[in-house]
């Protein structure tokens, strides 16, 4: 397909004032456009560029991150959220060296069946890594078709999605792919940002159905928007001699694989849990100001009890699924920003006054 009006004005854009310094742009490997496409799934540039370079110096190449231990991932994923991102990569890093021989695949198909990778991250990986041409449809480039064409209804709705996939694929060149698939990610994240476009500078202005309308902020729909629930947990701090008793949470569901503080429904079951699994009667015992995590889909209030013990007959932990950890020094695994906090908080205490 040659280029039409839309893709021509972009791709003159974005030689002028498109991002080419981004660290995922350099060596574009499809191991490195593939990290960075999925750190910045729900994620902003600025907040992805110090994890992915941290991630590309520990884990260089495919095969040293599938060698890696999944503690090591989720150490270096710590902070960015939405963990089943890196539990996905992590699997597909295996994947890849147990199915592909260790290279990354070069087919779409191939691609698109790894865990964690939908169309649209198959897409940008071969048109940014091969220059070959697959449309993308990522969150930015949902928010530019939806507007340039005045497309109505919430993208997550199929038949919506199926509209924008359509528009999608009839912009996307057969030439200069991998510059247009930047150009159009870099126009929704520059300047057809979610609030306040700036249509003045937009070089597809001339055919944008929603500037012409005045309304570019109607698009794209949201989502009706649901009250979210509010849940309640209670975390046990349990001290002994500088160490913090961590539990590791199942393989899935929220902070899936990172280690954590035990928790509990009721407060009355935290001291029978010390008593029954650490053999200990607490010296003391502090309640801690609630500290609230939101998540998408709920917010969950933290009741925070720390509980110091003297000794802990045996020091039961298997090392498996429970560990003593100084917190005086820098944990080698993933934990959740909240657990994080109150870690630091526990540490804050012990050095006071
Ligand atoms: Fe977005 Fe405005 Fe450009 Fe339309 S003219 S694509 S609304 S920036």
């Amino acid at each position: 397909m040659s280029l039409d009006a839309f893709a021509t004005n972009l791709l003159q854009w974005h030689e002028r004032h498109g991002r080419k310094d981004l660290p995922w742009q350099r060596d574009r490997t499809p191991y490195r456009v593939w990290v960075s496409e999925i750190m910045l799934q729900q994620t902003q540039v600025a907040t992805v560029i110090p994890y992915y370079l941290r991630f590309m110096e520990a884990f260089p190449d495919v095969l040293a991150l599938a060698d890696a231990p999944v503690d090591r991932l989720l150490q270096h994923w710590s902070g960015l959220g939405y963990y089943a991102r890196a539990r996905n990569l992590y699997k597909a890093a295996c994947e890849i060296r147990d199915r592909h021989g260790g290279r990354f695949p070069e087919t779409f198909e191939d691609v698109v069946a790894l865990p964690g990778i939908g169309r649209s991250t198959a897409g940008a990986i071969m048109a940014l890594a091969h220059g070959e041409r697959h449309a993308i449809l990522d969150g930015n480039v949902k928010r530019v078709l939806a507007r340039y064409h005045a497309v109505s209804g919430w993208p997550g709705d199929s038949a919506v999605s199926a509209a924008l996939w359509q528009h999608a694929e009839q912009h996307t060149p057969s030439v200069m792919t991998a510059a247009y698939t930047q150009a159009i990610m870099d126009l929704g994240a520059t300047v057809c940002t979610r609030t306040r476009p700036a249509c003045f500078l937009c070089p597809v202005s001339s055919g944008c159905q929603a500037y012409e309308l005045g309304c570019a902020a109607d698009f794209p729909a949201k989502r009706e928007k649901k009250a979210r629930p509010l849940r309640q947990t209670h975390m046990a701090l349990a001290c002994c001699k500088g160490d913090v008793y961590l539990e590791r949470r199942p393989p899935s569901g929220i902070w899936g694989g990172l280690w954590s503080l035990p928790e509990f429904d009721l407060e009355g079951q935290l001291l029978d849990w010390c008593s029954e699994r650490l053999n200990a009667e607490p010296v003391t015992i502090e309640r801690w100001t609630t500290l609230r995590h939101s998540f998408s889909h709920y917010h969950l209030d933290i009741k925070p009890v720390a509980l110091r013990l003297d000794a802990v007959s045996g020091r039961v932990a298997d090392g498996a699924s429970g560990i003593w950890y100084n917190y005086e020094t820098a944990p080698d695994f993933g934990l959740a920003a909240p657990v994080m906090k109150l870690i630091e908080n526990l540490k804050d205490r012990q050095e006071g006054p």
